[in-house]
Formats: C-alpha cells, structure tokens, sequence
C-alpha cells in the first residue's frame, strides 16, 4: 500500500503536524510525500530526511504558494493514481485540503483519526471526545486527517528519500487576497509543552493579561482560552481551546476559572499534567485535573506567579 501525506509548511519548515500524520502512514504503508508550495526546494529538502518517507514529490508552482485548498486538492487527486490512500494533518489547512481530495475521488473521508487499527479500519472521536468510533472504510483509496496529538512524531533526521518532481496547475476557483497572522513570541498552542488557559472568571481582558500572562512568562507557557473568554473578548479567537477551537496535549495545562464544559475538555483532556485553579470545588474541571487549587484565582494566581 502506498500512501500520499500532505506536507504542512510554514516559513520554509516542515511543520510538527506533518510529522504526527507521517506516523500515522507509516502505519499504512509506504510513504510518500507532497511538498506543494513555491520556492520549496528547502523544503522538500527537509522532508526527505524525515524518518520512514520512501519520496518526496514537489509541486513547485506559484499557484501552491498559499495552500490553496482549491488548487492543491486536484494536484492531490492526479497523483491518486498511484496511491491507496491520501493523509493529511487535521489543521485548519488539512481539514480544508482532505474533504476536496475525498469528494474529488467520490470516497468517504475518514477524520481527525486517533489509531490505525488495520489498513482499512481506524479509532476517531465522537461526541465531542466522549466516545471514541472504530470505523472501517471499503473504499479503494482511503482519505484520511490525523489528530496530530494522538501520534508521535516521525523524527526530521534519519531518512534519505528520493525527490521527485511533479507539475499541477492554477483551477481559477480562488486567489489569495491576503492573510493576517497573530504574531507571539509565545509557544505555538498546538506544540506548546506547558499552556495557561484562561476562562470567563477572568473578567476583562485587561485582568486576563495582567493575570496569566506572567504565569505563562514565567513558565515559558503558551497561552489559550475557553471559548466563553474568547467570545467576551478578553483573548483573541486563536488562543480557544476545545471542541471548536484547538486540540492540544502538553505536558502541563493549567486551567485558570474554567469550569471545564464538555466542549473545552476535548481540546485539552489528553494533556500529561492537568493543573485546575477554581473557585468551586464541583466544578467539572477537577474530574479530569491531576492537581486541584480550590479558591479565588486573583489571590492564588499571582501568589503561584511570585513563587515560582
Ligand atoms: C457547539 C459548542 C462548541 C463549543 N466549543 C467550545 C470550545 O471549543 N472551547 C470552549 O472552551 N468552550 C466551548 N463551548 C462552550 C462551553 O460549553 C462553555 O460555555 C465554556 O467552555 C465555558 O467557559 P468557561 O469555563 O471559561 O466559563 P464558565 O463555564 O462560566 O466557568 C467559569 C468558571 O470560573 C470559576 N470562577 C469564577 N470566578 C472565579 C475566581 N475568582 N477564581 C477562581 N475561579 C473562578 C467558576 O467557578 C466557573 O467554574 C462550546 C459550546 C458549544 C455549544
């Protein structure tokens, strides 16, 4: 079986994503590689000495240089013909690039997948997380996302596959406008070892900041959020964690005046280390907290802060 993964990229480096997709492959069969982008010689470079890949093939092309959905998709599909199955990470770019490939090949896509069980049958959550699925596809080529938490990473180093060229085409569906990116100097959240999250009892945006930013500084943390402190506008929509927002697993998560609503604990329930600070001694975030501060955050915060 032969398998085509989708490289995520991100300033000319191949992003950590990829590398939980690439074991997932792995797992299926031989793997190859596609690097589309523009100026990705680097890149394909990089990707060829991740560990287990059989081939990198390039699309180097100015209509992949934005990862256009609507352009690379048909790139995916043309080169189908030589592989069993197709994975992508389940990101934002991913989880927009698969459902063409699958609708494109007129199969079922198999997502956001936790284990490969065999070459036709996976584990993937349900029901925001609370029960996990095993499903079995009979379709010839299989598409697949990754849950990039659920895998370890292939290692950057170890491999020496063949780069091949392929060529794709601009469809005219889409162009890229622009994009605007949040710029931290802070840990990305998706690969983040330790986080500070940040619920609605932080009460302001100025209080969110004054409260969990020198905890997160003081241990080298990223920083994220429950939707309701999100919606209230006390972080930005890139900081959610949960069901809706971002899936993450680090080491250590700490958990600042949120309740833990089914919809945050499936973005954060597989975390190594669950630290809960709340007020409320019933609140649903100590069922799943491996340490437990039972008071007011604005007292223990920064007298955690001070101490550390
Ligand atoms: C379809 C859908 C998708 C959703 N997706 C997400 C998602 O991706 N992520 C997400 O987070 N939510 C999501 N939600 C919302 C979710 O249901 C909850 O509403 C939300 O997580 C609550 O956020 P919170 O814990 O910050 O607020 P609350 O539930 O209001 O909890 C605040 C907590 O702070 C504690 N507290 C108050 N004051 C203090 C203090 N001074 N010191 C210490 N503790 C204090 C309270 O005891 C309480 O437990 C989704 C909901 C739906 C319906």
């Amino acid at each position: 079986m032969s398998v085509l993964v989708w490289v995520e990229q991100e300033a000319g480096a191949v992003k950590d994503a990829t590398l939980s997709a690439v074991t997932a492959a792995t797992q299926l069969g031989e793997v190859h590689l596609l690097v589309a982008g523009s100026g990705v010689a680097g890149v394909a470079e990089a990707a060829a000495k991740i560990a287990g890949v059989a081939k990198v093939v390039v699309l180097d092309d100015a209509a992949f240089e934005h990862a256009l959905a609507e352009n690379v998709a048909p790139a995916v599909v043309a080169l189908m013909g030589g592989h069993d199955a197709f994975v992508a990470p389940a990101t934002s770019n991913g989880k927009n690039i698969a459902p063409r490939v699958a609708a494109l090949l007129d199969v079922m896509q198999v997502s956001d997948i936790l284990s490969v069980e065999s070459a036709d049958t996976f584990t993937r959550p349900i029901y925001a997380g609370n029960a996990i699925a095993t499903v079995q596809s009979s379709d010839a080529k299989k598409v697949i996302t990754v849950r990039g938490t659920a895998f370890e990473k292939a290692a950057r180093e170890g491999g020496s596959a063949a780069i091949e060229a392929a060529s794709g085409a601009d469809a005219g569906l889409s162009s890229f406008v622009g994009a605007e990116i949040a710029k931290s100097e802070r840990p990305e959240l998706t690969s983040a070892r330790v986080i500070v999250s940040g619920g609605r009892a932080l009460g302001s945006e100025e209080q969110f900041h004054a409260v969990i930013d020198p905890l997160a500084d003081k241990l080298g943390a990223g920083v994220g959020a429950s939707r309701a402190a999100v919606d209230a506008g006390y972080a930005p929509n890139d900081y959610q964690v949960g069901q809706t927002g971002k899936i993450v697993a680090p080491d250590v998560y700490v958990a600042v005046g949120i309740s833990g609503a089914i919809q945050h604990l499936a973005g954060m329930k597989d975390s190594k280390t669950i630290v809960a600070i709340n007020k409320d001694e019933d609140a649903p975030i100590f069922q799943v907290a491996d340490i437990g501060l039972v008071g007011d955050l604005f007292q223990i915060v920064p007298e955690l802060t001070g101490k550390l």
